[in-house]
């Protein structure tokens, strides 16, 4: 059964996961405490952070607690390449979603993380988020698995520049993108919709013309093999690996769970609903990751 989980269409995988959440069991959640015992017998670990994280600091999840999608389709690779008009839905919701992922700033969850790393617990961070939100919270060691919203590259001359830039150029080569009233959607994405699409100026590379992409992983595309490498890498080197607001429903991720436990690294979780790897959990806290973090952090600073 657990082949069928690798499919070469993610919308598909999507999908038979859920249905595999609906009707599988999740193992009992355990109190702070437990945790907190856990940890100090493994004080090395890897966290592997999720949208749950960001949820609370006004970024929306594409998904609730089991797993099915809240919005609209999100935008896939291909189509983005290949699709002008595919690339102006793009540019005119980002430019409406871009400042409210600018002007998010980190809560209790990412500090708590942050302070687990001055603590020397967390030795590395792989964050599936692209808001860049456990940097600001002063997080040194991540690693960005599906790249960053704040930068925008060039696909034909591999230049990149600051979204902050892109969106003074938007600003100043569509004026009335400003009268539109949207809200806010997963991954800096924005309902909006009609003709006002179809007079949208799309971004160029400024040195060579080329097509310009945000410095993220879109569906359909895949995680560079040199960053999947140097997670394994550093998953070797732990004692546990501590997986926080996140349902694993995305493979990119959920592979380093498949590799913990196919190596004996126990694997413990902070979610609020179902995941993906509940059967290979060795420990599970079912509720707020930022409580739950900021009391383990407190926990284990007290201790010394
Ligand atoms: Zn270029």
């Amino acid at each position: 059964m657990r082949a069928l989980f690798v499919s070469a269409d993610p919308l598909g995988q999507v999908q038979f996961v859920q249905a595999q959440l609906q009707s599988g069991a999740a193992v009992g959640g355990v109190g702070v405490e437990e945790l907190q015992a856990f940890v100090e017998e493994h004080p090395r670990l890897l966290a592997l952070s999720g949208a749950g994280i960001s949820q609370h600091s006004g970024i929306p999840t594409y998904r609730d607690a089991v797993g099915v999608w809240k919005s609209n389709k999100p935008i896939q690779h291909g189509e983005f390449i290949r699709h002008h008009a595919t690339r102006q839905r793009y540019w005119a919701r980002s430019y409406k979603g871009w400042p409210n992922v600018a002007n998010a700033r980190p809560n209790a969850a990412h500090i708590a993380l942050s302070e687990l790393e001055d603590l020397g617990y967390v030795q590395t961070l792989v964050t599936q988020n692209i808001d860049r939100l456990h940097q600001k919270a002063g997080h040194r060691k991540v690693i960005d698995l599906h790249g960053r919203l704040d930068q925008v590259i060039c696909m034909d001359c591999g230049e990149t520049v600051t979204r902050a830039d892109v969106q003074d150029w938007l600003a100043q080569n569509n004026a009335h993108l400003d009268e539109i009233k949207v809200t806010a959607a997963p991954d800096g994405d924005a309902q909006i919709e009609g003709e006002v699409l179809n007079d949208m100026q799309v971004p160029s590379c400024f040195r060579c013309s080329g097509l310009l992409k945000p410095n993220v992983v879109f569906y359909g595309s895949s995680v560079n093999k040199e960053i999947v490498n140097a997670v394994y890498d550093q998953l070797s080197q732990v004692d546990a690996l501590l997986v926080v607001g996140t349902s694993l429903m995305v493979f990119s991720s959920f592979r380093f769970c498949k590799f913990a436990q196919a190596n004996d690294i126990p694997i413990l979780c902070i979610n609020e609903g179902l995941t993906r790897a509940d059967d290979m959990l060795r420990l599970k806290v079912l509720a707020d990751c930022g409580s739950t973090l900021q009391h383990l952090a407190q926990a284990l600073l007290v201790r010394g």
